[in-house]
């Protein structure tokens, strides 16, 4: 697995890997976030589709979802 300079942790670490996310998303995700800080959204983002009620089947909750994901990964859009 390819090394990344995390845009979370600031680490250089081993990346997070094909993450399964659509689009530019998914792309930096794969450059830019180590396994570790991936790990740590996963689990995190259980709570948060629960405390925003968000039903991921629909594309407006996604797209809500992906916004997130960016803002805790630290990644801007
Ligand atoms: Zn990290």
């Amino acid at each position: 697995m390819a090394e990344v300079t995390c845009a979370r942790c600031g680490k250089v670490r081993e990346g997070a890997g094909k993450v399964g996310l659509p689009g530019s998303l998914g792309a930096d995700v794969e450059a830019r976030i180590c396994a570790e800080c991936w790990r740590e959204w996963l689990a995190t983002q259980i709570r948060v589709i629960n405390h925003y009620g968000l039903r991921p089947a629909t594309r407006e909750d996604r797209e809500k979802l992906y916004e997130l994901t960016r803002e805790f990964l630290h990644l801007a859009a």
